[in-house]
């Protein structure tokens, strides 16, 4: 069997990935990895199956050859096969002592994967600008580093450091929020094996349980082991079979709207209960009770936002909180309304090198965000 040492010199180079042929470009493909891995000592610009042309001026990255760009294709079949996308082959990988990839007669020990995701990671600044000229490889990459990455994170915190801290049952949900399973169940029984005895408390895989019933079990555990309630947190739509309290975890998820969520729930910048332990009570109907502090009343509810009604949903609120005649009134927090508005709306978080950040000077953030939505609200959404 050959390895991925002799990849280089393989004949996978004269060979045009077939797309019934999998396999045809599994050299290419382990290749490229193997080349990932190489640019410690260097960057995108100089990456041995790339070159550079100069486009008036502008330095663009380009596919060196043809059969540079063969082994890219291979390589973005591999990243594309279904077995990223399943929930149960984590395990695989995490728990396996020597984990390799086989693709034909082709190999590669999962660790080259790794080195290469995390190599990756650290030219995410320095080559920015030279990948946005090839928007596809930009794509490709991001996408390797996403599935590889996901699962090397589980894989290194489960051997390598053979670390004795729990991970929540709620972080490893999200870490594989894409990943599907035929039977919904197996969206929480497949992750139960990286928990410990303590986090995984009384959930065992029963299947004589509904998902709605094993979902809750889930959340349950989750607030007892955690004594959070995170798990309560994020953006859901409500299916007809689960409480509106329940995450579908089932649901189907795009790999970008995951990115964009986790990213938000991720931010520890609130803490307005400091550390006092979460309870909570589920009764046999589902109805889930929790203690709290009386703040005050709902009193108008306005339009849910989605990807597609942000501009007529942020637009009934301003009518609710009827902006334009009370912008500069004084708000009872502290400011002015407009300034409790929007720092409401972005919930007074800015974005600053993929991180969400809370902002010394509010007054500057807001004004940016008016402006924002004025240019929202003038082009054609
Ligand atoms: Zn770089």
């Amino acid at each position: 069997m050959q390895t991925v040492e002799d990849a280089d010199e393989s004949p996978w180079f004269e060979q045009k990935p077939d797309s019934n042929v999998f396999f045809d470009g599994a050299y290419g493909a382990f290749s490229v990895t193997l080349n990932l891995t190489r640019l410690r000592q260097t960057h995108f610009d100089t990456f041995p199956l790339l070159r550079t042309e100069n486009d008036a001026g502008r330095i663009k990255l380009r596919m060196a050859s043809q059969r540079a760009l063969y082994a890219f294709q291979a390589f973005a079949q591999v990243i594309n096969v279904d077995w990223f996308r399943r929930i149960w082959v984590i395990q695989e990988v995490v728990f396996a002592k020597h984990a390799v990839v086989l693709l034909g007669s082709a190999s590669i020990p999962w660790e080259v994967l790794s080195m290469a995701a995390t190599v990756i990671e650290m030219h995410t600044e320095c080559c920015k600008a030279s990948l946005s000229t090839f928007p596809e490889l930009a794509r490709l990459i991001e996408d390797f580093t996403l599935k590889v990455g996901q699962i090397s994170w589980t894989r290194l915190k489960r051997r390598i450091l053979d670390s004795p801290e729990s991970i929540p049952l709620y972080d490893l949900l999200w870490q594989y929020r894409c990943h599907q399973a035929t039977d919904p169940r197996d969206k929480i029984y497949a992750l139960l094996g990286f928990l410990t005895e303590d986090a995984r408390g009384e959930l065992v895989p029963d299947y004589t349980l509904s998902k709605k019933e094993v979902y809750k079990r889930a959340v349950l555990q989750d607030v007892r082991a955690t004594k959070t309630l995170k798990i309560l947190k994020g953006h859901r739509s409500v299916p007809a079979d689960l409480p509106s309290w329940i995450y579908d975890w089932a649901a189907p998820m795009e790999l970008t709207d995951w990115h964009w969520e986790r990213q938000r729930l991720r931010n520890g910048e609130y803490s307005a209960s400091g550390h006092e332990d979460a309870c909570l009570h589920c009764d046999n109907n589902y109805k889930l009770s929790l203690g709290g502090i009386y703040l005050d009343t709902v009193t108008t509810v306005g339009r849910h936002i989605t990807k597609n009604t942000c501009v007529d949903a942020v637009t009934t609120w301003l009518q609710i909180v009827d902006l334009p005649s009370r912008n500069t009134d004084p708000y009872i927090g502290g400011g002015d309304y407009q300034c409790a508005f929007w720092r409401t709306l972005t919930r007074d978080l800015f974005l600053k090198d993929s991180k969400f950040e809370r902002l010394d000077d509010p007054e500057s953030y807001v004004a940016a965000a008016k402006i924002w939505w004025g240019k929202v609200i003038n082009s054609n959404y």
